[in-house]
């Protein structure tokens, strides 16, 4: 049987990858510092520890894992990563993990990790206009995230790089551009803009009105998680190093997603703008590598993951005026 360790498990995209996983036969352990927030694990075995701790991620790579994914990061959507608070923990946390995880990996001869990296490494002033954001993966140099979460990305890319041309561990290297899916963050000051739309809009009475940071022409594209696994899964089996932006080419603004999901719910509701932490001012996925080299693309349009989402957050909202 084959085995894998996902770290991260208890997290967003950690949880839908064991139960990914586990339905392909793996034997699968997973570890993070906080268990699922909502569903039990479907992990054979599930460590709760700290993986800041390198004396744990030895114990935690006792075996030589066919497959290892490393997604743990302190990390959060924009009222986290932008506003500065959060900065030296974020670089310190995830710097951390991922020096622990490599060292661990190099002990154990582990052949494959994959690392979870993030669009935020691409620099600022290719992503001003909402029009045209540039994020081909050869434009990451000259380097200037526009924030310390993309700076650590960037440094943690480097690190998996440098122990795959020293030590013989296989890296692959994903650039994540906003996943969403339900059993994400929605309300706990970490939740993304689809999470954080749809926990707005649910909780909205019809004709009311919800708040938007920015004037809301600021664009993204956002990609369903279990798109995303399927990316991520197969850039880790390939012969084919990355790193590679997995997303959506789908580009809307934060307006037009606003009216998608308003949309979904049947609520017609005005949109008050305010000042909020935003990002680059335009954001869309580069696809054309990874078409090239895995021949992968996004299979469903941004609506049919959205409609998921909502109707996953509806529920949370029902569920915690029911029992507050
Ligand atoms: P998440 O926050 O839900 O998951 C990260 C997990 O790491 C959390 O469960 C957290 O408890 C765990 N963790 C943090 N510190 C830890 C520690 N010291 N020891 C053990 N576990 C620890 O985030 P996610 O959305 O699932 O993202 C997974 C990965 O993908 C992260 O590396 C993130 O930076 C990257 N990424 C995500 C997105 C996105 O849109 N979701 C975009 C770009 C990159």
């Amino acid at each position: 049987m084959k085995t894998a360790l996902v770290c991260g498990a208890g997290g967003f995209i950690g949880s839908h990858l064991v139960k990914r996983l586990k339905r392909e036969g793996f034997w699968v352990r997973g570890v993070d510092i906080k268990l699922p927030g909502f569903e039990e694990t479907e992990a054979d075995d599930f460590l709760q520890a700290d993986l800041r701790d390198p004396v744990i991620c030895r114990e935690v790579l006792d075996q030589r894992f066919d497959e290892v994914y490393q997604l743990a990061a302190d990390m959060g959507g924009a009222g986290f990563v932008f506003i500065g608070e959060n900065d030296a923990d974020i670089m310190h946390n995830s710097v951390m993990i991922n020096l622990n995880i490599l060292e661990a990996c190099k002990r154990r001869t582990i052949k494959r990790v994959f690392y979870s990296s993030s669009a935020c490494v691409y620099p600022e002033f290719n992503q001003m206009q909402p029009d045209s954001p540039v994020t081909s993966e050869d434009s990451v140099y000259p380097a200037q995230p526009d924030s310390d979460y993309g700076w650590e990305k960037l440094f943690s890319e480097r690190m998996f790089l440098a122990y795959a041309r020293n030590h013989g561990i296989e890296s692959r290297i994903a650039r994540y551009h906003n996943i969403f899916g339900p059993e994400g963050s929605w309300n706990d000051g970490r939740e993304k803009v689809p999470a954080a739309m749809c926990r707005k809009i649910a909780m909205a009475e019809d004709g009311g009105e919800i708040e938007i940071w920015g004037d809301g022409a600021q664009t993204r594209s956002f990609l369903f998680v279990d798109e995303c696994l399927e990316a991520t899964t197969r850039l880790t089996r390939s012969d084919w190093t990355g790193p590679v932006n997995i997303g959506s080419n789908e580009m809307v603004s934060i307006n037009q997603l606003a009216d998608m999901v308003m949309g979904i719910a049947g609520k017609s509701l005005t949109i008050k703008h305010i000042p909020g932490p935003l990002g680059v001012r335009g954001r869309n996925s580069d696809n054309r590598l990874i078409q090239e080299q895995l021949g992968w693309a996004p299979s469903e349009s941004l609506i049919h993951g959205l409609e998921k989402t909502y109707q996953w957050i509806e529920q949370q909202v029902m569920n915690e005026k029911s029992n507050p």
